[in-house]
């Protein structure tokens, strides 16, 4: 029997999280408002009204295409997309299409299996999103709230080739778009959208069958759901001699199950026209270096230089670049402390990350700073704590917002470490063993890992061990 492998593309829009909508002052976050409350005569299309071109939108697009190692055009263009739905009431989008601010750029996948995959982008440009329809019983609703929020539409080529693949890249580009703050890129929320173009082939040939697209996926675990259902679909009915169609696939999350959905509209059935209401957009030199001039470190750029800067695991490293706030933390608590910053990683990981799931918060909300946690670090390395308090002083200055050494002071958390208090208790507990001193006596001086657990016990933990074990030896060999 063939061999068969995917080949997927996908289409994703993105809504740029700017305070307004891209052509009018609009609220452009509708998420908690009632539905037809952030519009005006421009986004609902009113005769004779104009678009004003909102900058911020520009700027995070092209923020977005920089990251995506897009050229840049100087001069684009916006056009005409036309077509009739009832939640678009101009009956055209505002799109870019030839000449759009973005041309080409790639993003590059890390997949979890060791290989890394290269997935260019064809079609990177902004236009304005359309506004929601809702069925209710006999009723179809709509809501011009998302009318006019910016978009950016991303078009992958043809390079993926498993569900897999794909789930990482909407992985990826999700953190890309957080990292760089151009949107919240929720998919549950409709911040990030993707339809997926899927098809198959003979393993080594480049004839493929023809391909169909599913659309309406709102998460990332049911794209790949989605997709994966999809190439089963197609690999059982060439496998069984039949035709694959080039249909329209709805994602039904409940069943879990694709639907055949209406044919869609050809590129020629749009009648694209330049917009003549708007300008052609002209970014000077001068205008992109102020732009560009706080661009950041990407995440895997950063991550990889956490492994070479910091010697840490590449498992630590991609964990701690999932999010820019999480990076910044780490490294600014690694140059509070001084110390290795693998020690740093370890509570960061274990500890200062659960903290954030459940109290709900990023890491630059945390009370718990890196310069905090990196004092709890050296109060243990300098045997002033041990690690168990160490560890439960994360979550007291986390409530508290207090220094780690006050709470220390004030809770009397501290080690003791006055030698005459270790030795009364030392020299009690020798009096109390006189069995296990003559097994010590007569060579056995591992017992001396007891002797130091006793006196902890008795001291409930808060005698300075390295001191105690000390003191022990001492009075034993005596
Ligand atoms: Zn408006
Ligand atoms: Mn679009």
């Amino acid at each position: 029997m063939t061999d068969y492998e995917a080949v997927i593309g996908l289409e994703t829009h993105i809504q740029l999280n700017t305070k307004t909508k891209i052509f009018c002052s609009c609220k452009a976050d509708s998420w908690e408002s009632e539905a037809n409350t952030n519009i005006c005569p421009i986004c609902t299309g009113m005769p004779g009204v104009l678009p004003v071109l909102n900058e911020a939108a520009v700027v995070k697009g092209v923020l977005l295409a920089y990251a995506m190692h897009s050229d840049i055009r100087k001069v684009s263009f916006f056009d005409r997309k036309n077509y009739f739905y009832p939640d678009l009431p101009k009956g055209y989008q505002i799109s870019q299409y030839d000449m759009a601010f973005g041309d080409g750029g790639y993003l590059d996948l890390p997949m979890p299996e060791g290989y890394s995959r290269r997935v260019s982008i064809t079609k990177l440009h902004l236009e304005e999103d359309a506004g929601k329809t809702k069925n209710s019983g006999e009723v179809r609703m709509i809501d011009f709230n998302r009318c006019g929020v910016p978009l950016v539409e991303m078009v992958t080529g043809p390079d993926l080739r498993s569900a897999d693949e794909a789930a990482q890249y909407l992985i990826r580009l999700r953190q890309l778009l957080r990292w760089l703050g151009v949107s919240e890129a929720d998919m549950e929320k409709g911040h990030l959208r993707c339809d997926a173009n899927v098809s198959i082939r003979p393993v080594g040939s480049d004839q493929l069958f023809t391909k169909t697209e599913i659309k309406n996926v709102n998460s990332i675990d049911n794209v790949r759901n989605a997709i994966e259902h999809e190439i089963e679909r197609q690999i059982r009915e060439v496998n069984a001699g039949n035709k694959i169609h080039a249909w329209t696939l709805d994602w039904d999350d409940e069943k879990n199950e694709l639907k055949k959905m209406r044919s869609k509209e050809t590129e020629a059935d749009y009648r694209y026209f330049r917009e003549p209401d708007l300008l052609p957009l002209h970014l000077t030199d001068e205008w992109l270096q102020a732009t560009l001039s706080n661009f950041p470190e990407l995440p895997l750029n950063r991550k990889n230089r956490f492994i070479t800067d910091y010697q840490l695991p590449e498992y630590d490293a991609d964990l701690l670049t999932l999010e820019r706030n999480l990076s910044d933390y780490f490294e600014n608590a690694v140059k509070a402390y001084g110390g290795d910053p693998k020690k740093v990683s370890n509570y960061l990981m274990n500890d200062v990350l659960r903290m954030l799931n459940e109290g709900g918060k990023t890491a630059e909300q945390l009370r718990l700073t890196p310069v905090y946690l990196a004092d709890i670090l050296k109060l243990v390395d300098a045997g002033k704590i041990n690690t168990s308090t160490g560890k439960s002083l994360l979550s007291k200055v986390e409530e508290t917002g207090k220094a780690p050494s006050m709470i220390v002071e004030s809770e009397s958390l501290g080690l003791v470490s006055d030698d005459a208090a270790i030795r009364a208790v030392a020299e009690k507990i020798i009096l109390n063993s006189i069995k296990e001193v003559e097994t010590y006596r007569s060579g056995k001086e591992t017992l001396i890992g007891w002797f130091t657990g006793q006196v902890m016990k008795e001291m409930r933990g808060k005698a300075d061990p390295k001191l105690a074990q000390e003191i022990l030896k001492e009075l034993l060999n005596r």
